[in-house]
């Protein structure tokens, strides 16, 4: 019979460790050997000396870590196995992020699935989730709470074409901002979708590698001022924060966070991450045998499933 090994991931200062592959997982800090799941900021970061990753991912982080060295990276096709050592590593979609990947790692016999972040909703914009069973389903648990619950996408974009004014539209740069793009170009086509300069450069990547054409035009203060007031203009987080005394336009912020809509003239419940439901719906398709969690608060999760399931914490070492 095949054992779980209860170490097989750790949490260490640099990131998620595996010794029996001897391998990080989404370090924060430099270290040799480095697999990440996707670009965004609290999972990629520079100085490693290998780098393995999606296609996609590779180039977001190119961008953004000029500095890192041209070979450290390894780029890995979904659902093609590569080792690390005697573990045997699969990228499957996570359905998060354009490139985003869950890491499925296979060792004596044991299935051990890390999500990343990842996200069941339909998202036009990125590979779509695909599950596998695993013994051990290690599962971010940003939002492990029954109170959280992700309503559906196009209704919340439909809510900007209530308004007759300019919408000044606060997203995260990179995934969230053409997510929301697509939903905007399909269930609001009158609006014109106006790109802040820090987007950019993450929209023009999805257009050369994404899978879907975006409709948008980069921001110009004489475009947002003139003609029809239908504009929807995207800017990035800090942006809209120090917009706040903007005037002739309404504010949004693209969320899953209560928190992050309070002051704002419509709210837009929008994340790319698993509400509780999900959560819930995706751990009895992997049909794990034990469940480890990360990225949040795991012990709503853990008393839910009170004798019927493992779950605990990824342990630190
Ligand atoms: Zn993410």
């Amino acid at each position: 019979m095949s054992i779980i090994l209860a170490d097989f991931l750790v949490r260490k200062p640099e990131g998620y460790y595996c010794r029996y592959g001897d391998f990080y997982i989404d370090a924060s800090a430099p270290v040799v050997h480095n697999v990440v799941s996707h670009a965004h900021g609290d999972h990629a970061s520079s100085g490693h000396e290998y780098v393995y990753s999606t296609h996609a991912t590779a180039l977001f982080m190119a961008y953004r870590y000029k500095q890192n060295r041209k070979d450290a990276h390894q780029i890995k096709l979904f659902n093609s196995p590569f080792n690390m050592g005697p573990v045997e590593v699969t990228f499957l979609p996570a359905g998060h992020i354009l490139g985003s990947a869950q890491i499925l790692m296979e060792y004596k016999g044991v299935r051990y699935l890390y999500t990343g972040d990842y996200k069941l909703q339909p998202d036009a914009t990125c590979e779509a989730l695909e599950v596998q069973q695993a013994d051990v389903l290690i599962t971010e648990s940003t939002f492990a709470d029954p109170e959280i619950c992700h309503p559906d996408p196009a209704e919340e974009i439909r809510k900007l074409d209530g308004h007759a004014s300019n919408i000044l539209l606060g997203t995260y740069v990179l995934g969230k901002a053409q997510r929301v793009t697509d939903l905007i170009n399909t269930y609001c086509p009158e609006r014109k979708v106006l790109v802040h300069n820090g987007i950019l450069p993450y929209h023009r990547l999805y257009d050369q590698y994404g899978l879907k054409k975006l409709k948008y035009e980069p921001y110009n203060r004489k475009e947002m001022k003139q003609g029809d007031q239908n504009k929807v203009y995207l800017v990035p987080p800090m942006t809209f924060n120090s917009y706040f005394r903007a005037t002739k336009v309404l504010r949004a912020f693209a969320s899953g966070w209560k928190r992050l809509q309070a002051q704002n003239d419509i709210e837009l419940y929008i994340s790319d991450h698993v509400d509780w439901k999900d959560i819930l719906q995706y751990i009895n398709m992997v049909d794990p045998k034990e469940v480890w969690t990360l990225h949040g608060d795991g012990r709503i999760l853990k008393s839910y499933f009170e004798e019927k399931l493992i779950v605990r914490d990824v342990i630190f070492a």
